[in-house]
């Protein structure tokens, strides 16, 4: 069964919301990006697109264009799977981690696991998304950006 993965990362900035799996999360920062910048849909995307060989978000929905400013990213992942699933693919797993030195991401993870599950239509079971920090090193650790990592597990459909 094939699989992808994906990385993605972006900036903290004040004066932007934090969206992670596409639930803003009360915090002093917020992601900067083109879209609503979140992170954790962007590395599923790409592990999603990768899964497939289908190539990666820049070129489906490159930041250049004015469409996808601001936009949901919930919006380009069913818009990524709708392409995986037009190659006759369905997706079997997604796991993810994010690394965020703050804010502590423990109590939404089930919000981003059931708003991820309905955007791609899956059962809860079949997308996992966990938190880590990067215990202080690095940007990561000094709070400079949040990055996050997915693999997705595809399988030809029988339907
Ligand atoms: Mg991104």
């Amino acid at each position: 069964m094939p699989v992808g993965i994906g990385y993605d990362v972006h900036r903290l900035v004040a004066g932007r919301p934090l969206v992670l799996g596409g639930i803003t999360i009360p915090a002093a920062k917020g992601l900067l990006g083109h879209s609503d910048a979140d992170a954790l849909t962007h590395a599923i995307i790409d592990a999603l697109l990768g899964a497939a060989s289908l190539g990666d978000i820049g070129q489906h929905f490159p930041d250049t264009d004015p469409q996808y400013a601001g936009r949901c990213s919930l919006d380009l992942l069913a818009a990524a799977y709708q392409l995986v699933r037009e190659q006759g693919y369905a997706v079997q797993n997604i796991d993810a981690t994010v690394i965020a030195e703050q804010p502590k991401l423990s109590p939404f993870i089930i919000s981003m696991r059931q708003t991820l599950a309905r955007t791609l239509d899956l059962d809860l079971e079949q997308i996992s998304v966990k938190a880590t920090t990067n215990e202080g090193l690095g940007c990561l650790g000094r709070g400079e950006g949040i990055a996050a990592l997915a693999v997705c597990q595809i399988e030809k459909r029988t339907d």
